[in-house]
């Protein structure tokens, strides 16, 4: 960790950063480029009115105990130096249970890191434990049980060192190993060798 790095990142940075790191270091050390593409904007669309669908939805979907369901949770750790807003948590007698809602086909693991940061914000905010969660996948209507294992916690806060790293250094990290995910990119056109 740096110690005297004055970064607070989102967990949504965090699942940028697993996806490809240059999206991360894009959006935060040139964000004047970033441009407003359709996708995203339909995906911020989504993620507005999705959790209200939810509300009408019955808990059998997700396969959880039954328990008090809150919406649009903020959350944040000074010492993770982390925030985020959860589209759904399950409170339950024994767990609470994050819930990330997403317009996407499969449950990726960069979505699982970001589930996992939720975890680990939930946890610090309200002193109570966190097993597992669900990736609501919209197109599919299926939600995915994810267990929030040491593996991925792990994972988190390697990814957040690396983070730190790159924006307190403003450095460009290499390309995506999946190259199938720079061809509908945004970035694209600042990317010259892939
Ligand atoms: S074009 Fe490829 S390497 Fe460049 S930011 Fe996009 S996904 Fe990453």
């Amino acid at each position: 960790m740096i110690d005297d790095n004055p970064w607070i990142f989102t967990a949504s940075d965090l699942k940028q950063h697993t996806y490809c790191a240059r999206i991360f270091y894009y959006r935060t050390c040139l964000p004047d480029v970033r441009p407003i593409t359709y996708k995203m904007q339909a995906s911020s669309a989504i993620h507005e009115t999705e959790p209200k669908r939810a509300v009408r939805r019955s808990l059998d979907i997700l396969g959880a105990a039954e328990g008090r369901r809150l919406f649009d949770v903020s959350v944040q750790s000074a010492g993770l130096r982390l925030s985020g807003q959860i589209d759904e948590v399950i409170e339950t007698p024994h767990e609470l249970i994050p819930v990330d809602y997403k317009l996407a086909q499969r449950e990726g693991e960069h979505f699982k890191l970001q589930l996992t940061a939720y975890a680990l914000l939930l946890e610090e905010t309200y002193s109570r434990p966190v097993k597992r969660g669900f990736l609501y996948l919209i197109p599919k209507r299926k939600a995915v049980e994810v267990a929030i294992t040491p593996r991925l916690r792990k994972n988190v806060h390697a990814a957040l060192n690396e983070m730190w790293k790159i924006a307190a250094g403003e450095r460009m990290p290499p390309a995506t190993d999946w190259r199938q995910r720079c061809a509908d990119c945004e970035f694209r056109r600042f990317c010259n060798d892939v």
